[in-house]
């Protein structure tokens, strides 16, 4: 079985198949056996375990889950990645390759469709681990939180500035509406720092691993899902603007009803949306809602 965690293993097999690595989809293949075997670890894999992978690329992550996982279902879009992965992972039975975009896969179906439910039952989710492709890493987190996938637990590779928004506390530059949704479905963790030099070719970016563990319920009750999470974006619009200022630009409400809404919910119109906690948020949305309804 051929090694695939140096440049020039890495460098050999991409030739040998006339692989062009491309950028524009967020190529870029891990090296280091000890980063990949600490990504690996950070899920706590047993037999037991179905692990979904986006974007699988040469195989090298997917390979080192398939030892310790039961099952592990990789979404890779580039199909002339597929001969590739057809051969690293050969010897790994318990690993499917399945072509497609990540951006539209209905996890549970695909669970579903590839173990006729041998997985996950008994309220036990699925694991996902990805080095992610970095272009569309906030469309993805997204997708994977609010679709209501039966996923307990995702460790995930990104751009580390995107993972520091992800932990970002309220009041500092970092905290943003991706915050606030990736907290309100999961409790995220930075576990690792990866820089530049473990990956062929090497990205723009420095990286780090996020661990996300997905609440069993949500850290505050909200009226509506819809509204708050719209009022949080609009919240965050414009980040020179006051709270009241940018309430009343969202077109939610007029701004004589936003001054009613936030006198009501106890919050100063003159703060900045950025400073406001998930708690804080979820008054302001109840108020709203109850004031409208
Ligand atoms: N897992 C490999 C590794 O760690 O070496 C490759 C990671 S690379 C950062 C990202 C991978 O995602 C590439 O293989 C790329 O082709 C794939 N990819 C890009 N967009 C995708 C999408 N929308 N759905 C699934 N895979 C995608």
């Amino acid at each position: 079985m051929r090694e695939l965690t140096s440049p020039t293993a890495v460098r050999e097999i991409i030739r040998s198949h006339g692989f062009q690595v491309r950028k524009s989809l967020g190529q870029n293949f891990l090296l280091d056996a000890n980063i990949i075997d600490r990504i690996a670890r950070q899920a706590n894999l047993t037999v037991e375990d179905l692990v979904f992978e986006i974007g699988p690329g040469l195989g090298v992550l997917t390979r080192r889950l398939a030892k310790e996982a039961g099952r592990v279902i990789a979404v890779e879009l580039d199909q002339h990645l597929l001969p590739i992965l057809a051969e690293t992972l050969a010897d790994y039975p318990n690993a499917q390759v399945v072509h497609g975009d990540a951006l539209k896969v209905d996890f549970d179906r695909l669970a579903q469709e590839k173990t006729a439910g041998q997985f996950g039952p008994q309220g036990k989710g699925y694991k996902l681990v990805a080095n992610l492709p970095y272009y569309i890493t906030t469309p993805i987190l997204m997708h994977l939180l609010t679709s209501g996938f039966n996923l307990d637990l995702m460790v995930v590779m990104m751009q580390r500035e995107v993972a520091e928004r992800l932990q970002a506390s309220p009041g500092s530059k970092d905290y943003g509406s991706l915050s606030v949704a990736v907290q309100y479905y999961t409790v995220p963790e930075i576990v690792i720092r990866v820089p530049k030099t473990v990956f062929y070719p090497a990205p723009d970016v420095e990286s780090a691993v996020v661990r996300l563990t997905r609440r069993t319920a949500p850290p505050v009750q909200v009226t509506s899902e819809e509204d708050f999470f719209r009022i949080v974006r609009a919240s965050f619009g414009q980040r020179r603007k006051t709270l009241l200022n940018s309430l009343a630009g969202s077109g939610l409400a007029s701004k004589e009803a936003w001054q009613r809404i936030l006198a009501e919910a106890g919050i100063d119109p003159g703060r900045r949306g950025e400073t406001l906690s998930i708690e804080e948020f979820a008054t302001l949305a109840n108020t709203f809602c109850s004031s409208t309804r």
